[in-house]
């Protein structure tokens, strides 16, 4: 035999194993590290599902800017570590959409009333505010928990796709993002690929879509979900038999509050 033959033998099966690897092998251990040193939250891995536990509250400063106060909610939220990439898309609803690995939420872009909440709505120094029942939540790029790193893994959407800051690994700033605000690659933590979600500046902030499957026990487990405009109702039938969260989705707003998402006047 060759030895051009013998390497051909030897490389065939070692291009099969590849392709036929699990496609995020490595990734399970390293999406942890994220969540590292935020108090608030607890990330654990259990087969291929990536439980986060939070009490919802940032683990930074926060300031007085509408009449809501932010409350300890207990959510356990599961992402799949393989999410499936769908080709269809999936509007996000009003409440959450996602997980930051500091445990706060994330809303989409939208106010109550369809507006850009960036521009019409007051936030604090780190760029969250609380809703009217209390959940302390972001709209956009969360300044406080950015610590300059390029391609940093600051959270999840509820699809379980991670979603990055501003650049890529690279130190680039992606040009192909898609209309969730997605695209395709490489990443600290999927060295094999992986589909995810960048910040930006500009709308839509976070994401404008899902590009996977929406774990819905998520929505279910924040009272997000709503199809309304803005309406932070939670969840009826199913989805809220039998979860009252402590702090949580169920109840009803404080009285004299006003819906969370409307315009809170100019921004500052
Ligand atoms: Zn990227
Ligand atoms: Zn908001």
């Amino acid at each position: 035999m060759s030895s051009r033959i013998a390497l051909i033998l030897l490389a065939v099966p070692a291009l099969l194993a590849a392709a036929a690897a699990p496609a995020l092998a490595q990734a399970e251990y390293n999406v942890l590290d994220a969540f590292e040193g935020h108090a608030n939250v607890t990330a654990t891995i259990e087969g291929d599902t990536l439980f986060i536990q939070t009490n919802g509250l940032p683990d930074h400063a926060t300031q007085q800017v509408n009449p809501n106060t932010p409350r300890t909610a207990d959510y356990t939220l599961e992402m799949p570590l393989n999410p499936e990439y769908s080709l269809n898309t999936t509007p996000t609803g009003m409440g959450a959409i996602g997980v930051m690995v500091n445990g706060v939420l994330f809303y989409n872009p939208y106010t109550a009333d369809g507006l850009d909440a960036v521009e019409h709505e007051v936030f604090d120094n780190c760029l969250g505010h609380p809703d009217q029942m209390g959940r302390y939540h972001y709209h956009q790029a969360p300044g406080c928990l950015l610590d300059g790193t390029d391609g940093q893994l600051i959270g999840f959407a509820f699809d379980g796709f991670p979603l990055y800051s501003y650049t890529d690994e690279d130190g680039s700033t992606p040009t192909d993002l898609d209309e969730c605000n997605g695209h395709f690659t490489a990443t600290p933590e999927y060295a094999n690929g992986i589909y995810h979600y960048h910040v930006t500046d500009s709308f839509p902030y976070l994401i404008g879509c899902y590009h996977g499957d929406v774990q819905i026990k998520n929505l279910q487990e924040t009272g997000g979900g709503g199809a309304g405009a803005g309406q932070v109702t939670p969840p009826t039938g199913n989805a809220s038999a039998g979860n009252p969260l402590p702090g949580g989705p169920a109840g009803n707003p404080p009285t004299g509050a006003p819906p969370a998402g409307r315009p809170n006047g100019p921004r500052p």
